[in-house]
C-alpha cells in the first residue's frame, strides 16, 4: 500500500501528515469521550445511591433509631418503624442491593449496626436471615474513612467494580441529633452492575467512533493533500511543458490563495518570456536575413544585379510600400543607376540624383526623411510615388558617397529599429559596391595590358618572321658559301629567332585567353584523327627519337564538338611535355576513354612525376618546377596555362595526376557529339543536343570579338 511506502510526493508527505494529525485528535477524542462518559455514569450512579441514602435517613425517627440498642430492641416498636419504612424504600427501588443503619453503640462509641433491612445480594457470611443483627459489625465493604466523611453530610463511592454481580455504589446520609450532629447513618448499597453494562457499551461506541473517525480522516486526508498539492502539481506541469520549449504553456487554477496568486505571478513571466522569445525569433530572423541578403548582395560584382539584390533586401529588412538602390556607374559623376523592388512595374530612365545632394541631408548617416525632404536630398523623382517617409541609407565606400538605399512608405511601415537596421545593412551593400568599382577596374587595367601585349606581340612577330624567312634563304640559296663556323652562326641564330616567334606566339595566345577572346572555330572533330596527325610529328621532336610512343584509341572515331587547330595544339604540348620529361628509352601512352557526355585523353608518361605542391600550380602562367633539369629542357612555362584557357574556352576540364618518380597523367576531357552523323557536312547541318547550340553561341561571340 502506498502510504507504508516512503512518501515520494509532496501529496504523500501532506496526507501522512494530515492521517497522523487527524489520528492523534481522534484517539484524543475517543479517550474523552470514553472517560467523560464514564464518570458521567459514575456520577448518575453515586446520585441515585445518594438520594437513596438521604430518603433513608429522612424516613427514620430520631427516637426510634436512638431506642434501638440491642438485639432485644428487635422486638420494639421503634424497630418496627424503622424496618417498615425503610423496606419500602427498599422495595421500591430494585437497585438497592443493601439498606441499613449504623450508629456509634458499641464500646468506645464504634458504629455498629442498627437496623438492616436487607436487600436483593446478600453475601455476608455473618448475616442472619439476609439481615445484620443489631450491634454487629458494619460489613469490611464499608470503609471507616466513608463512615467519618457520612458524619459530616451524605456521602458516597463506588467501591466494588470488579464484576458485574459485585459492582456496587455505598451511601451514607447522616442521621442528625438535636443538635444537628450525626448520630447515625443511614447507608445504602446499590447495584453498579448497570454501570458496567454501560461503560462497556460505551467503550464499543467509542472504539466504533474512532474506526469510522479514521476512515474518514483518511478519505478527508486525501481529498485535503490533494486539493493543496493540485495548484503545485499544475504549476509543475507548466514549468515542464515550459523547459520543454512550449511557452504557451499557462497554469489554468483558480484558487485565490498565496498558490492561486504564485499561479497568476507564473502566468505572467511565461507570457513575457513568450513576448521575448518572439522579439529574440524576430531579431533572429532579421540577423539572418540580413545575413542572407547580405551574401546575395556579395555574391556578385556586377552592380546592377547587385543593386537589384539591395533593393529587395531593404526592404524584406526594414518595410515600407517600395524600395529603391541607386549607385554611381564607373564613369558616372551622379547616381544613375537605379533599381526598384515593389508591386508593380516602373520607368526609372532618366533618374539622376546628385551625389552632393546626398551628402548635404544625410551627411553620411541613415535619415528618415519626411516628404519636404525629398528634394533637398536629390530625391524629388519619389515625389510620384505614394510613400509619406523615406528610410534613406548612403552607400559610403572610403567616406565617399557612392549610392543610396531607400524604402519608401508610410512611417508605421517601417521596422521600428529600421535606422539602425538599414545603417547595417547599407554597410554589406557598400562593401561589396567598393568591391564591385575595384573589380571593374582591375578588369579594364587587365583588358588594357592584354590588348597592349596583343598589340605588342603582333609588333614584334612581323620583324621576326622576315627575320626567320631571311636566314632560310641565307641558308637554302646555293649563292651563298659559308664556313662550317657560320653555317653554325646561322643556325643558332635560326634557333633563337623560332623560339622567340613561339614564345611571342604564346604570348599573343595567353592574353587572349586572359582577354577571353580567344577566338574557337567549333567543328565535329575527330580525337583519333588529331592523336594520329600528333604521332606523325613525334619523331621530329626535341628528344623524340629515342621515346616509344604507345598511342591507344579506340575503333570508333571519338568525336567531340572542337576547334581542331587548338586541340592539336593541346595535344602537341602535352606529348612534347611527356616526351621532353621521361627518361631517354621511356615511354608515352596516349588513351581516349569514353563518358557518357564526353571523351576524356590521357597522356601517360613514366618520367620524373611532379611534386604534391607543384600540381595545382604548374597551370599558372611561367610557372616550371624549380629543378635544374626543368630549366635545362628549355620552355616558356605558358605551354600548360595555354592548354588549360584552350580546353576551357571548350566549356572543358584539363587536370593532371602524378606520382614523383614514377610519372605524370595529363588529362582533358570534351563534349561529346551524341546524336551527331559524322561526316564532312557543315556544323549548321549537324542536329546536336543543347550544348551544341551553347557552343556555337559562344564560338559566334568569341570570333565577334577576336
Ligand atoms: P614548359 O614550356 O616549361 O614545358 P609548361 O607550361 O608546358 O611549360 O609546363 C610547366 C611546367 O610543368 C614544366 O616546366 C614542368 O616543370 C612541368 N611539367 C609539365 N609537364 C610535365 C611532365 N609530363 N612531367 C613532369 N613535369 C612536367
Amino acid at each position: 500500500m502506498r502510504l507504508f511506502q516512503r512518501p515520494r510526493t509532496l501529496k504523500d508527505e501532506l496526507q501522512i501528515l494530515f492521517l497522523a494529525v487527524g489520528s492523534a485528535f481522534l484517539v484524543l477524542a475517543t479517550v474523552l469521550l470514553y472517560q467523560n462518559g464514564q464518570a458521567s455514569l459514575r456520577r448518575q450512579v453515586i446520585a441515585s445511591a445518594s438520594t437513596a441514602a438521604e430518603t433513608a435517613a429522612a424516613l427514620i425517627s430520631l427516637e426510634d433509631h436512638q431506642s434501638v440498642r440491642t438485639p432485644a430492641d428487635m422486638d420494639s416498636r421503634a424497630f418496627r418503624n424503622i424496618v417498615q419504612n425503610l423496606g419500602a424504600l427498599r422495595r421500591a427501588n430494585p437497585d438497592v442491593v443493601h439498606l441499613y443503619t449504623i450508629a456509634p453503640i458499641g464500646k468506645n462509641g464504634t458504629w455498629r449496626v442498627v437496623v438492616d433491612v436487607g436487600g436483593s445480594v446478600r453475601e455476608e457470611r455473618h448475616l442472619i436471615r439476609g439481615r445484620l443483627p443489631i450491634g454487629s459489625i458494619p460489613p469490611t465493604s464499608l470503609p471507616d474513612n466513608l463512615i467519618e466523611q457520612g458524619q459530616r453530610g451524605t456521602t458516597a463511592d463506588i467501591l466494588d467494580l470488579t464484576s458485574p454481580s459485585r459492582a456496587r455504589a455505598t451511601a451514607l446520609a447522616p442521621i442528625a441529633g438535636h443538635d444537628g450532629k450525626a448520630v447515625g447513618l443511614a447507608v445504602v448499597e446499590l447495584s453498579a452492575a448497570r454501570l458496567i453494562e454501560e461503560v462497556r457499551l460505551l467503550w464499543y461506541v467509542s472504539i466504533a467512533i474512532f474506526l469510522v473517525g479514521l476512515v474518514v480522516s483518511v478519505v478527508a486526508s486525501n481529498m485535503a493533500s490533494r486539493w493543496v498539492t493540485r495548484p503545485i502539481e499544475e504549476l509543475l506541469r507548466a514549468v515542464e511543458e515550459i523547459a520543454r520549449g512550449n511557452l504557451r504553456a499557462r497554469v489554468v487554477g483558480k484558487s485565490r490563495n498565496e498558490l492561486g496568486a504564485l499561479g497568476k505571478a507564473f502566468n505572467l513571466m511565461a507570457k513575457s518570456l513568450e513576448a521575448s522569445k518572439a522579439k529574440n525569433d524576430e531579431q533572429q530572423n532579421l540577423l539572418r536575413e540580413l545575413h542572407r541578403t547580405g551574401s546575395q548582395v556579395a555574391a556578385t560584382l556586377e552592380l546592377p544585379r547587385m543593386l537589384e539584390t539591395a533593393s529587395r533586401g531593404i526592404r524584406a529588412i526594414c518595410g515600407g510600400e517600395e524600395a529603391f538602390s541607386g549607385a554611381m556607374g564607373p564613369r558616372d559623376k551622379s547616381v544613375r543607376l537605379w533599381t526598384r523592388s515593389g508591386p508593380g512595374t516602373l520607368d526609372m530612365e532618366g533618374w539622376d540624383t546628385p551625389v552632393t545632394l546626398l551628402e548635404e541631408v544625410l551627411g553620411g548617416e541613415t535619415r528618415l526623411l519626411a516628404r519636404n525632404e525629398f528634394a533637398a536630398a536629390g530625391l524629388s523623382m519619389l515625389l510620384d510615388r505614394p510613400g509619406d517617409y523615406a528610410l534613406a541609407a548612403p552607400l559610403r565606400v572610403s567616406d565617399q558617397t557612392l549610392g543610396v538605399l531607400v524604402a519608401l512608405g508610410r512611417r508605421t511601415q517601417f521596422h521600428p529599429e529600421g535606422i539602425s537596421l538599414a545603417t547595417l545593412f547599407a554597410r554589406q551593400v557598400s562593401a561589396a559596391v567598393g568591391n564591385a568599382r575595384v573589380f571593374e577596374q582591375v578588369r579594364a587595367v587587365d583588358r588594357s595590358k592584354s590588348e597592349f601585349l596583343s598589340i605588342a606581340s603582333h609588333e614584334v612577330r612581323t620583324p621576326l618572321t622576315v627575320m626567320k624567312s631571311s636566314l632560310d634563304i641565307l641558308v637554302s640559296s646555293p649563292k651563298f658559301e659559308y664556313t662550317a663556323d657560320q653555317r653554325q652562326l646561322i643556325a643558332f641564330c635560326q634557333e633563337s629567332v623560332e623560339r622567340l616567334i613561339r614564345l611571342v606566339k604564346d604570348i599573343l595566345d595567353v592574353s587572349k585567353i586572359e582577354a577571353g577572346v580567344l577566338s574557337i572555330q567549333f567543328a565535329p572533330t575527330s580525337l583519333n584523327d588529331l592523336i594520329e596527325k600528333c604521332l606523325f610529328w613525334v619523331p621530329q621532336l626535341p628528344g623524340g627519337q629515342g621515346i616509344e610512343v604507345d598511342a591507344r584509341l579506340p575503333s570508333e572515331p571519338a568525336m567531340v564538338l572542337a576547334d581542331p587547330q587548338r586541340i592539336m595544339q593541346v595535344l602537341e604540348n602535352l606529348i612534347s611535355n611527356a616526351i621532353k620529361f621521361s627518361q631517354p628509352g621511356g615511354k608515352v601512352t596516349i588513351e581516349i576513354r569514353e563518358h557518357e557526355r564526353e571523351y576524356e585523353v590521357m597522356v601517360s608518361d613514366r618520367g620524373k612525376g611532379i611534386a604534391p605542391e607543384d600540381l595545382g600550380r604548374i597551370f599558372g602562367k611561367f610557372y616550371q618546377v624549380a629543378d635544374s633539369a626543368t630549366r635545362e629542357q628549355g620552355g616558356t612555362g605558358l605551354g600548360l596555362a595555354i592548354c588549360k584557357g584552350i580546353v576551357e574556352a571548350h566549356y572543358g576540364k584539363l587536370w593532371a595526376e602524378s606520382v614523383l618518380g614514377e610519372g605524370s597523367t595529363f588529362h582533358f576531357a570534351l563534349a561529346r557529339v551524341l546524336d551527331a552523323p559524322i561526316g564532312d557536312r557543315a556544323v549548321g547541318e549537324i542536329k546536336v543536343d543543347k550544348l551544341l547550340s551553347a557552343l556555337r553561341t559562344a564560338s559566334a561571340r568569341a570570333s565577334r570579338i577576336g
